[in-house]
């Protein structure tokens, strides 16, 4: 069985948060708008404005900071007492996946709007459930996809361009890990294999973050949603969504769980660990030394790290390895997506590489 599945709708460019009304009143007339905390104060007059005579009712709520099992019931029970038909989600992934999460259990319409392109999360139908403490409690699959993305690029150019960059990393992941599978015939997110389009399209991420990766992070840092930007944003948002949901994910991101057992990399961004992913995926392959220096230049161009020691890991002696490579190779992980057999002292030793 082969399969695909995809945002209902996305839009993006500068000063697509101003077509809001427009785009969500199809949805529904009374609509709840969370709003990450970071952008609450900044964005609101925005929203007002841009739901302005579109709705019966449209309440803009803050987001608490984390999409915890207890701010997904609030703020379904808000939405539930204010009779909304849409949930608009604003803001970050935490925000976004709260926004999910709580639509599906109300059975109503979701819509999201990225402030940041630093993952590729937004199209996905899949919300990642934290304790109040930070840890992770589980993946919540969900039955659909957001209908509507909408991606303003003047926002996301606003925002510092390390979010960029981690995106782009995330993105980079995409391609290889749904190579990977599709070598394999590893089954993907929604356990069906992908269509010939899937890899595709993660072709066609990884070749626009080649093309514009570094020019788009130029433009962020001007602050400017130039050409670049937006082709980047589209690859990390929409076509690294859609490659990694119907491609299927491998070795990178179960490397990114390894990694994520370590207190010293707390402080970095998802993207960021999974681009060290990348390099100790191809590795494990054996991939040529080109081809593997393509991708470690590429990184560096666009400010990914390249070594252990730029996600601060002090001291990467293999104590350190092995609690990473464990993690990436428990039974039924990703890592085994992989088309051969992969054992944690293969990771190790990928990962002595990165040192
Ligand atoms: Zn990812």
């Amino acid at each position: 069985m082969q399969g695909m599945r995809f945002p209902g709708r996305y839009v993006q460019g500068p000063g697509a948060l101003a077509r809001l009304g427009r785009e969500v009143a199809p949805f529904g007339r009374r609509a709840a708008c969370v709003v990450d905390r970071g952008v609450f104060d900044r964005l609101a007059p925005t929203l007002s404005a841009a739901a302005d005579g579109a709705f019966e009712r449209f309440d803009l709520v803050r987001h608490g900071g984390e999409c915890t099992l207890d701010e997904i019931g609030a703020l379904a029970e808000a939405a539930r007492a204010a009779g909304a038909e849409v949930m608009v989600g604003v803001g970050g992934g935490k925000a976004l996946d709260t926004a999910k999460a709580a639509a599906r259990r109300l059975g109503i319409a979701c819509v999201v709007a990225p402030t940041i392109a630093a993952s590729d999360a937004p199209c996905s139908a899949l919300s990642v459930i934290y304790r109040a403490d930070g840890t992770v409690e589980r993946d919540e699959f969900l039955p659909r996809n957001p209908d509507l993305v909408l991606v303003d690029t003047a926002v996301i150019a606003a925002a510092p361009s390390r979010f960029l960059a981690a995106g782009i990393g995330d993105a980079l992941a995409t391609w290889y890990e749904a190579e990977a599978c599709r070598r394999s015939g590893a089954l993907n997110m929604f356990q069906v294999r992908g269509l010939p389009l899937a890899y595709q399209i993660a072709r066609s991420c990884r070749d626009a973050i080649f093309a514009f990766g570094e020019e788009a992070l130029a433009e962020n840092d001007r602050h400017e949603a130039g050409p670049a930007l937006e082709r980047v944003v589209e690859a990390n948002i929409l076509l690294s969504g859609i490659g990694f949901e119907s491609g299927g994910v491998a070795a990178a991101h179960a490397i990114h769980h390894g990694l994520s057992e370590l207190d010293d990399v707390h402080h970095c961004l998802h993207g960021e660990k999974v681009a060290i992913g990348v390099l100790a995926q191809l590795r494990l392959e054996g991939a040529p030394e080109a081809e593997f220096e393509e991708v470690r230049d590429f990184c560096r161009r666009v400010r990914l790290p390249t070594r252990l020691a730029d996600l601060g890991i002090a001291d990467a002696g293999g104590e350190v390895l092995t609690i990473i490579a464990r993690r990436a190779c428990r039974p039924g992980e990703i890592v085994h997506n992989e088309p051969f057999p992969v054992t944690e002292a293969m990771v190790v030793e990928a990962l002595s590489a990165l040192i």
